[in-house]
């Protein structure tokens, strides 16, 4: 639809683009992908302020600054295997299929992974592979990946993430609490893998066998 096609510009511009995201072709999926289609019907007024929203079981789709910044830091080409944790509404996922040439994702929710695998399919974005499973262990069966990127918050850097990196590759991850966490870049050599601290972001928890206990998850 023109109209909203119209708003995503907007949104891109004021939300985006002005708060400092450069990368002509983060931009450019940003304005395609319909983040009104990833969001409850109730909700789609809303789908091109700069909020995250719920989604439900619980969880939000994220802040469209925040992807597009994620997206950026990922320094992602053509013809990478990219690995997301964390489906969730599978908005992030969509982007990174425009990015990509091969995305895979796991959400531990089922009934989400099955809606953004719908998605998905609606959009015809045929090289993106959505499962259920816990991410934190990864998916060795596509390893090892260009660029993983983590969309939950962690504790710390799953150690089979890590390991399902390519020498060469990049993981971005939020680390932190429960409360408030900050952007972590990973790039991996063939001497070990290099930290570097980005910015401060609020994620809901990543839960599984390397990262938080569900018991105690808020
Ligand atoms: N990028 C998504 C954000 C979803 S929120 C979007 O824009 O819609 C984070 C998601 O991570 C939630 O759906 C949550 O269920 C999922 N998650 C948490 N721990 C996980 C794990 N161990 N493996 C896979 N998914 C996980």
């Amino acid at each position: 639809m023109a109209e909203l096609s119209v708003k995503r510009d907007q949104m891109v511009e004021r939300h985006i683009a002005r708060r400092g995201v450069r990368d002509p072709r983060v931009l450019a999926a940003m304005r395609e992908i319909p983040r009104h289609r990833f969001v409850p019907d109730h909700l789609r007024p809303q789908a091109y302020r700069d909020s995250a929203l719920p989604i439900g079981a619980d969880q939000t789709i994220s802040q469209p600054y925040i992807v597009a910044r994620m997206s950026e830091l990922l320094a992602l080409e053509a013809d990478h295997t990219v690995l997301e944790i964390g489906s969730g509404s599978g908005y992030q996922t969509a982007i990174l299929g425009l990015l990509a040439r091969r995305v895979y994702s796991l959400e531990r929710i089922s009934e989400l992974a099955k809606k953004a695998i719908g998605r998905m399919r609606e959009l015809g974005l045929d090289n993106v592979k959505v499962q259920t499973f816990d991410g934190t262990v990864g998916w060795s069966e596509f390893a090892p990946y260009d660029r993983i990127l983590v969309t939950a918050a962690a504790p710390s850097p799953p150690q089979p993430l890590l390991d399902q990196l390519a020498v060469g590759g990049r993981m971005v991850i939020p680390e932190g609490d429960r409360q408030s966490q900050r952007l972590v870049v990973y790039d991996k050599d063939r001497h070990g893998v290099h930290r570097r601290l980005g910015e401060e972001v609020t994620f809901v928890p990543l839960i599984g066998r390397y990262g938080w206990d569900k018991r105690t998850s808020a």
